[in-house]
């Protein structure tokens, strides 16, 4: 039997496991860390096809260059860090434009088709966690941004979605009656899915051992074992394991890999916090959407999670207390009572970010027997399994089902 080694166990690359697996393939994953542990953990969950438009859109560059000022933003521009990263910011910035923003909203909604059909065959397949099916609504202070917010998802009508009635400040607090009265409006999209996100990668994993499936924590790749156009193995903090083929899954971090196989992949993070409060005094029915402030609400089973902002400040697990402080206090505008100031267990991650806002996910052209799986920036959860499955379609058949092209890891060459 054909053996896949997969370098990740992330969300993303533990759900590459299990669709392997299901077809009949031998698997490795390997994890320099203990599984689930990096941005698939501490996110707010949502399973949210509506949100497919990609980060890089028309008009960022202004308010990027306008949020730059302020630490407290919910898009910070490091500007130590611009100098490093100037070449993917140049190239991020010529990706907002309205043509590439529609082309990238195309191509995402299309891979998120199969999302929800996905997420509810996993869940009766065995894969336990957490799953929530409210729906999410979106509330707003401001009239002016409840509307544009709206506007877009008009956009996703093209792609099979409905646009969700405007609800006033009322209909949001009957929904919601934590919501305080500074809420003017807002709008529910249903259907839509929420998992406490710990909760997944723990269902995947003890999924994937009841199948056979090893999973090696602490284990670092360090380099690959390559013989021209094929790579034989990696070599790893524990030694070399050699396979048939390779996926690398490793987030944030996966353009450091490639580029030791000589790939460049231009893989930045875009650093995002949380704060995941125990026993809170509201309870919520369904996630919320903080629209102005841009930060989700996830309540899950005894706890509700704030998550939000996007800070570019390169591949780095540093918490800048001042966007923690940015994070609370966007969210006491919108609920009838504050929240303690020191409450709340305080998390970074880093969203894995290609410059035009698309995932990577697709066979290296160089290297036949490596494939990729990553850089899906906000919605990592959401598209683990249908990224799964083509992954699983290309490794196992060649091909996939639907139009990869937009997603391919020679665009960036
Ligand atoms: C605040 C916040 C909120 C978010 N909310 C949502 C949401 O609501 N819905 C949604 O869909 N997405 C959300 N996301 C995005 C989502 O969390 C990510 O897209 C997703 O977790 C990425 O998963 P991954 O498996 O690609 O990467 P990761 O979870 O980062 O996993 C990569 C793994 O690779 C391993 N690795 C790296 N280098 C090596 C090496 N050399 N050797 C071995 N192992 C290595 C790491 O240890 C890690 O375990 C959010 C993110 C943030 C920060």
């Amino acid at each position: 039997m054909p053996r896949t080694v997969i370098v990740g166990a992330g969300a993303v690359g533990l759900a590459c496991a299990y669709a392997l697996r299901k077809r009949g393939e031998d698997v490795i994953v390997v994890d320099r860390d203990a599984p689930g542990q990096a941005c698939s953990k501490g996110n707010a969950g949502w399973i949210t096809p509506s949100l497919s438009a990609p980060i890089p859109a028309p008009g960022l560059v202004g308010q990027s260059l306008r949020w730059m000022l302020s630490a407290e933003s919910p898009l910070f521009i490091d500007p130590l860090a611009v100098p490093r990263m100037a070449p993917w910011l140049w190239q991020f910035w010529r990706h907002c434009t309205e043509s590439d923003y529609m082309r990238g909203l195309a191509a995402v909604a299309a891979l998120n088709h199969n999302t929800m059909r996905l997420w509810d065959e996993w869940q009766r397949e065995g894969v336990g966690c957490e799953l929530h099916r409210e729906g999410l609504l979106f509330i707003f202070l401001d009239p002016a941004k409840l509307r544009a917010t709206h506007a877009e998802f008009a956009l996703l009508r093209q792609f099979g979605y409905t646009t969700p009635e405007i609800l006033d400040g009322a209909g949001a607090r009957r929904m919601e009656p934590s919501l305080s009265e500074r809420v003017v409006g807002g709008f529910l999209v249903a259907g839509e899915y929420h998992v406490r996100p710990e909760t997944f990668s723990a269902g995947l994993l003890s999924r994937l051992e009841a199948l056979g499936v090893e999973v090696q924590s602490g284990v670092a790749v360090t380099g690959w074992d390559r013989d021209g156009g094929q790579v034989l193995g990696i070599r790893t903090s524990r030694g070399s394991i050699t396979a048939d083929r390779f996926v690398v899954a490793a987030g944030s971090w996966t353009g450091l890999l490639t580029q030791m196989l000589g790939v460049k992949l231009p893989m930045q993070a875009g650093k995002g916090y949380s704060l995941t409060i125990s026993q809170p005094s509201i309870t919520l029915g369904r996630p919320l959407y903080l629209g102005d402030a841009k930060i989700g609400v996830s309540p899950f089973d005894g706890a509700l999670r704030f998550a939000g902002t996007m800070e570019l400040s390169g591949i780095n697990l540093r918490l800048d207390p001042r966007r923690m402080i940015g994070l609370r206090r966007g969210i006491d505008r919108y609920f009838r009572q504050a929240f303690p100031r020191d409450a709340g267990e305080e998390w970074v991650g880093m969203r894995p970010l290609t410059p035009d806002g698309l995932p990577i996910i697709g066979r290296l052209r160089d290297v036949g027997n490596v494939y990729v799986a990553s850089g899906h920036a906000m919605l990592g959860i959401t598209l683990a399994p249908s990224t799964a499955e083509v992954i699983a379609d290309l490794v196992t058949l060649g091909t996939a089902s639907l139009d990869i092209a937009p997603f391919a890891a020679g665009r960036f060459l």
